[in-house]
């Protein structure tokens, strides 16, 4: 079959690979649509040994049941699944408690991480992987394993700031942030603020229902300040899908005393933590900051659940198999909007 893979870091390139077998306890999916995620790019470019190679990328990934391994029950060839990329222990605390994305067990497991993933013909995957999609179009359906659910998972955890009447900045309006923007509309009541350097996702972005748009650059903080008031007053809640200095530097810079920072973006800036009152102080006092990760399986069946009753649906990109090199050059060069989604 064929499958776009990481033949060595930094490399991606499509290759024809013996088809995958499912082994005990595993299916083998045809898959119907994976989606192109920042981080495939962040592993793309991680220094070697860090991920193996050679590996099939994709860990955004929907597609329909092929065959049962030996022990599978309860799915049959020819339903229609979401994947849930991550593959915890199964034993740590953390994985006992649902919480697979906080697996002890480090490096933690994924479909596209740690194994081969989704861009390709056919993957194979632990059938407790599985989620039930129902009748979503499938390029809608694999979105929702990462794109949706990272940043359902960090508004999760910032459920309790997210009242009626506050504000939320959002940055960074790409694959993540623009189901971001959604999501709060659809499970809250707070004025959003987004930002980002391109106008495009901008424009993406109020057409979702962002109250306000704000295009990052030298006065982005002011700008945002007076939309969200300024220190000790700011947003309740700062969602960074960027997490680079710049915009880590914005987002304590607006975010209010006793307000949160979420910080989800992976661009690899700094974000210091420093209780005194030096100029300009660090983060305002009370303030807390989070470093979600993915989600949880629990919480992909709530995001598949938003996506069903209409209120949640990625702006995708399609693009076959082939040019999934050329998708993530234009992912990189900042050129893709909402998400791109490949269809092998
Ligand atoms: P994307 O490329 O689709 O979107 C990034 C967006 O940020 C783009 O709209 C871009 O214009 C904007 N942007 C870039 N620099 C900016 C700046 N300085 N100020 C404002 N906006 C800026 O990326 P994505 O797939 O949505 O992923 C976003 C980030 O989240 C990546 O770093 C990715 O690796 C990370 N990620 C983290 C998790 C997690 O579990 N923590 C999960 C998935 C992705
Ligand atoms: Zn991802
Ligand atoms: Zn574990």
């Amino acid at each position: 079959m064929r499958a776009v893979r990481m033949t060595a870091p930094g490399v991606l390139e499509q290759v024809e690979v013996p088809n995958p077998t499912a082994g005990p306890g595993e299916v083998l999916v045809r898959v119907g649509a994976v989606g192109a995620c920042h981080s495939d790019l962040h592993i793309l470019d991680a220094p070697a040994g860090l991920f193996p190679t050679p590996m099939t990328l994709g860990h955004e990934i929907a597609g329909t049941v092929d065959t049962l391994g030996a022990g599978v029950s309860g799915w049959s060839a020819g339903d229609r699944a979401a994947v849930y990329g991550i593959i915890g222990c199964g034993h740590c605390r953390a994985c006992l408690r649902g919480n697979e994305n906080q697996c002890r067990e480090i490096p933690v497991g994924g479909i596209g991480l740690s194994r081969d993933g989704g861009l390709a013909e056919y993957v194979v995957v632990p059938a407790s992987r599985l989620l039930r999609v129902g009748d979503l179009d499938l390029t809608q359906a694999a979105p929702l394993t990462d794109a949706g659910l990272t940043p359902y998972h960090a508004i999760q955890l910032a459920r309790e700031k997210l009242r009626p009447g506050t504000t939320c900045v959002v940055i960074g309006i790409g694959g993540l942030g623009h189901m971001a923007v959604q999501l709060l509309v659809a499970t809250t009541a707070v004025r959003i603020v987004a930002v980002d350097t391109s106008v495009a996702a901008l424009d993406l972005a109020s057409r979702l229902g962002a109250h306000d748009v704000v295009q990052a650059g030298p006065d982005s903080v002011d700008r945002i300040r007076t939309l969200v008031g300024s220190p000790p007053d700011g947003a309740d809640v700062v969602l960074d899908f960027v997490g680079a200095d710049p915009t880590l530097t914005t987002a304590r810079q607006v975010v209010a005393s006793g307000g949160q920072v979420l910080l989800v973006g992976l661009a690899g800036g700094t974000l210091p933590v420093r209780p005194v009152a030096d100029e300009p102080p660090t983060l305002p006092l009370e303030t807390s900051v989070e470093v979600p990760f993915w989600g949880t399986r629990a919480e992909l069946r709530e995001v598949i659940a938003l996506a069903r009753d209409g209120v949640l649906r990625a702006d995708v990109q399609t693009f076959p198999l082939a040019e999934a090199p050329e998708a993530y050059d234009l992912l990189r060069r900042g050129e893709i909007h909402g998400r791109a989604v490949i269809v092998p």
